[in-house]
């Protein structure tokens, strides 16, 4: 692992979310990696396991796991995407925003966001892009991280299981891989750019690091 720079600064991460307006569902609690006192063992476990993929036709479990994500998601104003695993459910479904990040509104928010169920990744082109990247599920933390800037994603995208084939561009790009990162157990602290963390959470960040990033 190489070197990392703590600095205080803060956040960057662009912030998104809202109150849902399908049918109510449950808004999960978001796992982290920590809080600001201590690491969290129980959510690292979750964080880190691969998450499945569940064939057609969905069953109710999936069904539920959709609908709690998509509300958990519209529920948080601070994020542009999340990841099953980051609401404790070990499946391959993520929920994105993937156009106009910069207008604001609830309504605007649900309009541009997707859900991808069983989503991969097809194809890449261009020259990786280095960008600081924050995460939910890794409070305090921002990290530089490369990305493709253009990606060629297949997935399905309801809980019908509508089947999608499409090209994402730049930042809607990088949040695409961003989550599915959190599907193959993989986090914004894995990669090796510079780390920045606000005082606060210096030493929590300190000993996730000299435990290896597992616990
Ligand atoms: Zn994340």
């Amino acid at each position: 692992m190489q070197p990392r720079i703590f600095l205080p600064r803060q956040s960057t991460a662009v912030r998104m979310g809202g109150k849902g307006t399908r049918k109510a569902m449950a808004v999960r609690r978001v796992l982290t990696l920590w809080n600001e006192g201590e690491l969290n063992g129980e959510d690292t476990r979750i964080l880190r396991a691969p998450s499945l993929e569940k064939p057609l036709p969905f069953d109710a479990e999936m069904i539920e796991a959709i609908r709690d994500l998509w509300e958990t998601f519209l529920d948080r104003e601070d994020s542009v995407g999340l990841a099953a695993p980051q609401i404790g459910i070990n499946l391959r479904l993520i929920a994105v925003r993937t156009r106009n990040f910069d207008v604001k509104g609830r309504e605007q928010r649900r309009l541009d966001s997707e859900i991808l169920v069983n989503p991969r990744i097809t194809q890449t082109r261009g020259d990786l892009v280095n960008m600081e990247e924050g995460c939910l599920s890794c409070p305090g933390v921002n990290v530089e991280v490369s990305r493709f800037p253009e990606i060629k994603v297949r997935a399905f995208d309801d809980e019908k299981g509508k089947k999608l084939n499409k090209r994402y561009l730049d930042f809607a790009a990088r949040v695409i891989q961003h989550e599915i990162d959190h599907l193959d157990g993989k986090l914004i602290v894995d990669y090796e750019g510079p780390v920045y963390a606000p005082k606060k959470y210096h030493n929590v960040v300190q000993s996730f690091f000299d435990n290896s990033g597992s616990l």
